[in-house]
């Protein structure tokens, strides 16, 4: 499941540092079929492209 130290949601495909947010993110996708702002905000791919608008 690492890659590069990352972990990746399997459900929306999202890296993350930290594991535990990860799965948390799984778990959000998994049981609303859509991800939570307050967790892809702490994403790896929204860290590199900044605030969305
Ligand atoms: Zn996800």
């Amino acid at each position: 499941m690492a890659d590069k130290g990352l972990y990746q949601c399997p459900e929306c495909g999202l890296h993350y540092e930290d594991e535990q947010i990860a799965k948390q993110c799984e778990a959000y996708c998994k049981k609303y079929q859509g991800c939570s702002m307050e967790i892809t905000k702490l994403s790896v791919e929204r860290s590199k492209t900044g605030e969305n608008p």
